[in-house]
């Protein structure tokens, strides 16, 4: 079977338990690397970043009234999980990946062309995902607790990313809660933030459609699970050695990434932006240019005999589609 299809699959029962996983008090906590929203009521475990951002709104709870300990906790829970699974959170888990990857489906579906960025604007907008984890970490510090001497903001605005997040709109869909798609007219800041989340949601979807992992350039949450990339237990390995540069796995690659074909010397692949979703892997026609590995030991790897079988499935297809026509 296609490592594409087998990852749709796992994907598919990911986001079953992430979203509906509650209803059976099935929870993996609230220190997950990865968007599983905490505004589904329904919710099988939580978003690290929703307890990240109010922690940081009480820093001085967290520094002299003990509540360090419990952070200090949370903060481990995360690393764990983000050692152990690295980016595969990203490819294989994320609730707002699979919604990305069923919009790149559906373009496939409907025969649309998908839109690629120029390397050179994506290399331009990399440090978005930076920006957007310094600021949630210096907003909730800086205004929610005051703690500069600006007003405090009130209730769910101290989780400013969760404001803007798509997933806060999105995924409680998907339990029938239609609650935040709508604009709060409370008072100026919601009104502000509202339309900001409304607009980004909508971006999201169309984004999405168009380009594949359209959003996972920008994740905050990529960025924190960066600091993984070069000792998580998964990673991506190449031997430049026997790689042709054909192109194959930059074709395939839903992030875009150049180095993935480019690369000679780096034997370590998890580069900021990928996913390991192992695309790239499985349309590589060279023995051994790639592997997946785990603890150093190889879980999946490119085949010459692999990429012949999938080019004559390919042609096989399209054969039938012509006898069809
Ligand atoms: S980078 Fe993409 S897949 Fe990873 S947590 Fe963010 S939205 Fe989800
Ligand atoms: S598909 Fe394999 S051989 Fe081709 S460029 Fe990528 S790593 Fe090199
Ligand atoms: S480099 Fe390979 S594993 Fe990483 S995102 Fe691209 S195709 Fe997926």
């Amino acid at each position: 079977m296609k490592i594409d299809r087998i990852r749709l699959i796992v994907q598919f029962f990911l986001f079953i338990f992430f979203v509906y996983g509650g209803l059976l008090s099935l929870s993996i906590g609230n220190a997950i690397p990865t968007m599983t929203c905490i505004y589904v009521d329904s919710r099988g475990g939580f978003c690290f970043l929703y307890p990240f951002q109010r922690y940081l709104s009480v820093p001085l709870n967290v520094l002299f009234k003990g509540t360090i300990i419990g952070f200090g906790i949370y903060l481990g829970t995360f690393a764990i999980w983000a050692f152990v699974f690295n980016k595969s959170w990203c490819g294989w888990a994320c609730p707002l990946g699979f919604l990305q990857d069923l919009l790149t489906k559906l373009r496939e579906a409907l025969n649309i062309d998908v839109s690629r960025f120029e390397w050179i604007t994506r290399y331009r907008f990399s440090s978005v995902k930076y920006i957007l984890l310094v600021l949630l970490i210096l907003i909730p510090i800086g205004i929610s607790n005051s703690f500069f001497g600006s007003p405090r903001l009130p209730g769910d605005l101290a989780v400013p990313f969760c404001q803007i997040c798509p997933g806060k709109p999105l995924l409680p869909l998907f339990n029938g809660d239609f609650s935040n798609v709508k604009i709060d007219f409370s008072n100026s800041v919601t009104i502000v933030m509202t339309v900001l989340s409304m607009g980004i949601a909508g971006l999201f979807l169309a984004g999405s459609f168009f380009k594949r992992r359209f959003m996972c350039a920008y994740c905050p949450m990529a960025a924190m699970l960066s600091i993984f990339d070069k000792f998580g237990l998964i990673s991506l390995k190449k031997q430049g050695s026997k790689c042709t540069r054909c192109g194959n796995c930059l074709r395939a690659c839903p992030m875009d990434i150049v180095e993935i074909a480019q690369e000679k010397e780096k034997v370590n692949m998890v580069t900021q932006d990928c996913i390991l979703c192992m695309r790239c892997i499985e349309v590589c026609p060279e023995n051994d240019a790639l592997r997946a590995t785990f603890c150093g030991k190889t879980i999946f790897r490119s085949t010459a005999q692999g990429f012949l079988k999938r080019q004559q499935a390919i042609a096989k297809k399209m054969n039938k589609e012509k006898t069809e026509l």
